[in-house]
């Protein structure tokens, strides 16, 4: 009873959270993206044990030539010891494939944007409480193993969705390559990451105050970039045991094995250890320079209408109006000052993050938001006990601002 007296009760807060938090479930997206046939989807298959792609359907040549890249979606509730996630699996089928591959990342990048701006809406309208979360949170970019280091497309493909979503490289069908052609691969790609400027999911740094074995397989995680890994379908028997592998005439390669390969890490850092933080960044980094971006956009746009408004009323001329202070609403103008100093800030130092995702937004653009277009996005998902397979054609798309903005 003493103890009561001291004890106010907030140190259940943790089981609270946790209880709330295992009932509602939780939702994970992510992309594959890289060029068809590196094995995306025998990968997804081997990390999260579903048959994802059993309705698939594999396109011939002539169509795969003809094909632009068409978004497909997969959704399916998982549960683990009584915890549901509700994993999402965007893919990108056909890239690459195609003969003219100019500009294949753009439909990645804008189905990203429509999932942000999808979310902006929702956010600003009036159900707020059940949102259905479609950011992607990570997107699995394919490296292929038979090239010196990274291709051209690799290069403007990053490059053109780093600032959007948290990019973690893979190297595919590591199986096909030595232990010590692994390394070397591994060591180009790394420096031409670093080369070309591309910004890569960064690991968050861990605590000083962590243990040793804690700092050891963290900084293992980061030599391991990008992952070399293999996937599997089937189950093959190795040393009497059954596992996931691939069946040589020479032996076995085992998915699971990480003398083999770096599946294993991959699959840790993706489910076990680094899936808030992926999902954290999505939100604090990328959604909210998406976010202040459209604001900026949306203030520029009204005190434009304002001023076009204010000059016709006055003189009845076209001339636009100088905005300077004092001449137009100067709450609106200083309103718009702070947003993009805002922006500019964080464009200089990241987001309240340890991460260096450095984003040019000072951009002049003036972008035509139009909140009224209805998109035809889904909502409210049912909720499925078997693996729900979703297909989404995503050709339409309304980018809220400019592309290069
Ligand atoms: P996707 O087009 O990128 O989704 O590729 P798929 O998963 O359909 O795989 C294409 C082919 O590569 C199939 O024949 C797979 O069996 C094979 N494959 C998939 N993963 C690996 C791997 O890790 N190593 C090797 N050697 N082959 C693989």
């Amino acid at each position: 009873m003493d103890q009561d007296k001291e004890y106010v009760g907030f140190a259940t807060l943790p089981n609270q959270v946790h209880r709330k938090s295992v009932k509602k479930g939780f939702d994970f997206t992510l992309m594959v993206a890289g060029e068809s046939g590196l094995g995306k989807s025998t990968l997804v298959n081997s990390l999260f044990l579903t048959d994802l792609y059993k309705d698939r359907k594999l396109l011939n040549a002539e169509e795969r030539i003809t094909q632009t890249v068409e978004i497909t979606k997969h959704t399916v509730d998982i549960e683990e010891k009584g915890v549901k996630l509700k994993l999402t699996i965007v893919d990108t089928p056909g890239f690459g494939d195609a003969v003219n591959n100019t500009e294949c990342w753009k439909s990645v990048a804008d189905y990203i944007d429509q999932q942000f701006e999808q979310y902006f809406r929702d956010e600003s309208g009036l159900n707020r409480k059940n949102i259905q979360d479609n950011r992607v949170h990570c997107c699995l970019y394919f490296i292929s193993p038979f090239g010196h280091g990274l291709r051209p497309l690799d290069v403007e493909f990053m490059k053109a969705l780093h600032e959007k979503v948290n990019i973690v490289p893979v190297l595919a069908k590591a199986d096909t390559l030595t232990p010590s052609e692994v390394k070397k691969k591994k060591f180009k790609i790394r420096e031409e990451i670093e080369q070309y400027g591309i910004k890569i999911y960064q690991f968050p740094d861990c605590d000083s105050d962590e243990d040793e074995e804690f700092k050891q397989q963290d900084q293992e995680l980061k030599d391991s970039i990008p992952f070399a890994v293999i996937g599997s379908n089937t189950v093959v028997e190795a040393k009497g045991r059954r596992v996931r592998g691939r069946l040589y005439p020479w032996g076995i390669v085992e998915v699971e094995n990480s003398a083999h390969c770096d599946f294993v890490k991959l699959r840790n850092m993706l489910v076990r250890t680094h899936m808030q933080d992926l999902k954290d960044v999505t939100r604090e980094t990328h959604y909210e320079n998406y976010r202040a971006h459209c604001i900026q956009s949306m203030t520029r746009m009204v005190v434009k209408e304002r001023n076009r408004n204010k000059l016709t009323r006055e003189s009845g001329t076209d001339f636009p109006i100088p905005t300077g202070p004092g001449l137009a609403d100067t709450e609106t103008e200083k309103l718009i000052r702070e947003k993009d100093e805002e922006v500019r800030h964080r464009a200089e130092h990241g987001h309240g993050h340890d991460h260096q995702h450095g984003h040019d937004l000072n951009n002049e653009h003036v972008h035509e938001h139009n909140h009224g277009h209805d998109h035809e996005h889904e909502h409210g998902h049912e909720q499925h006990q078997d693996p729900h397979v979703e297909h989404e054609a995503h050709s339409e798309h309304h980018p809220p601002y400019p592309e290069g903005s």
